[in-house]
């Protein structure tokens, strides 16, 4: 706990001295208009070419970057990470190295890849062995996820489920405005971005005059989130302070945290959210690192009651990130139905992080929090269908001119997301994934 105060006064320092981040940086890669990855965002992954095994990669443009091949050639020695690091299953073992670590394979990539730079773009053989096109990848779950924590952390959104269903003029419970509410949720379903997913059967009670029902989810639902990867842990017993937070946070992804909205509330009171949440979560198979969103931080909401000291944060504790999220029905073109952004996070991720372990909960690399539905305050910035259709009361009209007021069996939820500041454009790819009918 003593790192608290060496690590909060260089906090800005740091930040100004990622090599990466340099906005003038340009590639010897082709990189597309609106492109999620210029070199200046060189997020990480776990990716495979056909008939090779998972391995780590980045990605410039449309083009994947093998880090596995990268390593094994030498590239990458004077990072600090050992290169059979590189060429495991999962990130895990390279989330355990350390932010200087991470931040220095990734200045080193982005000198790599630099336009000027010819010790990689000038040896064809060495490129054959490095590059593939991002079409004939396949890519994994870039993590083992170790423990899952899901928050809810957007004032918007708690302020909408609280008052459909408690009271509008106390829709936020007296605890929210003081801490950042979470609970345990599931790790083993957690997948990557195309995995489609089956209804979920389950309990329900659709009459509140009559005993329970077992049946498919009716009300079946996306929750629009962003997922934070820990890069390292603390032992049991030691917490990780607000301001040291961002240090142990690898990066971030999408995030749809998929919700079965009618065995949620039947099953809920009063331990919280189980079987209408732990049947799965989807996440970005590219992990946009903490560094690279840097430039686009901004100073936290508003506090609308004091906080406690232990969850004041020096830096800007907010990222503004526009994100959108669509619906393809089965044979269908893909559509718009909400835009929302980042920044109506209340709480952040280093808050979250320091509110996790303030009682001595032990965290490790690999572990993922969602930040909960990010809902901002129109209502076409909501992020759940409960919010966009106001619990079924004011269904949506697709271009197809069927209705939704949940989603139904054929649809596709893609979640997409990008920040764009003085021409630099940080996107996170998609996370996508298809309704398939309950096994029933
Ligand atoms: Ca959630």
């Amino acid at each position: 706990m003593s790192r608290v105060s060496s690590l909060t006064s260089n906090k800005n320092h740091m930040s100004q001295a990622i090599k990466a981040n340099d906005p003038n940086r340009r590639s010897w890669v082709d990189v597309p208009a609106n492109s999620d990855f210029p070199i200046q965002n060189i997020p990480f992954g776990i990716f495979s070419t056909d008939g090779t095994a998972p391995r780590t990669a980045t990605i410039i443009g449309d083009t994947v970057i093998d880090l596995s091949a990268l390593a094994r050639l030498g590239y990458l020695s004077d990072t600090g990470a050992a290169a059979d690091v590189f060429s495991t299953s999962t990130l895990n073992a390279f989330l355990e190295l350390g932010k200087a670590t991470w931040r220095a394979v990734r200045d080193r990539i982005s000198d790599i890849f630099e336009a000027d730079n010819g010790e990689l773009r000038d040896n064809s053989d060495h490129k054959a062995q490095v590059l593939s096109p991002a079409h004939a990848a396949q890519m994994y779950l870039p993590v083992q996820v170790g423990d899952y924590t899901d928050f809810y952390a957007s004032k918007e959104h708690a302020t909408n489920v609280g008052t459909m269903f408690r009271d509008p003029a106390n829709a936020l419970l007296p605890n929210w405005l003081h801490l950042p509410v979470g609970y345990h949720g599931r790790a083993s379903s957690i997948v990557v971005s195309g995995t489609p997913l089956h209804r979920p059967m389950g309990q329900t009670r659709p009459d509140p005059e009559q005993p329970p029902v077992f049946g498919p989810c009716r009300l079946f639902d996306f929750e629009l989130e962003m997922g934070y990867v820990l890069g390292q842990g603390k032992p049991l017993g030691h917490r990780i302070g607000v301001n040291e937070a961002s240090d142990y946070i690898f990066g971030v992804t999408l995030f749809n945290d998929w919700s079965a909205r009618d065995i949620q509330k039947w099953e809920y009171v009063p331990l919280g959210p189980f079987l209408g949440k732990n049947f799965g979560s989807s996440m970005s198979p590219w992990i946009v690192t903490l560094d690279a969103l840097e430039p686009f931080r901004i100073p936290a909401q508003e506090r609308l009651k004091p906080i406690l000291p232990y969850l004041q944060q020096e830096k800007d504790g907010n990222i503004d990130v526009n994100l959108s999220v669509l619906i393809q029905p089965e044979g269908g073109e893909e559509e718009v139905i909400s835009r929302s952004n980042f920044k109506y996070m209340y709480w952040s991720a280093e808050q979250m992080l320091a509110h996790h372990t303030v009682n001595g909960c032990n965290v490790k690399a690999g572990d993922m929090f969602a930040s909960g539905t990010i809902s901002g305050p129109t209502p076409d910035s909501y992020g759940s269908m409960l919010e966009l259709c106001w619990r079924g009361t004011k269904p949506i009209t697709l271009k197809d001119g069927s209705e939704r007021k949940f989603l139904k069996d054929g649809d596709t939820l893609i979640l997409r997301g990008h920040a764009e500041k003085d021409g630099i454009r940080i996107g996170f790819g998609e996370v996508n994934g298809q309704v398939l009918p309950a096994i029933q």
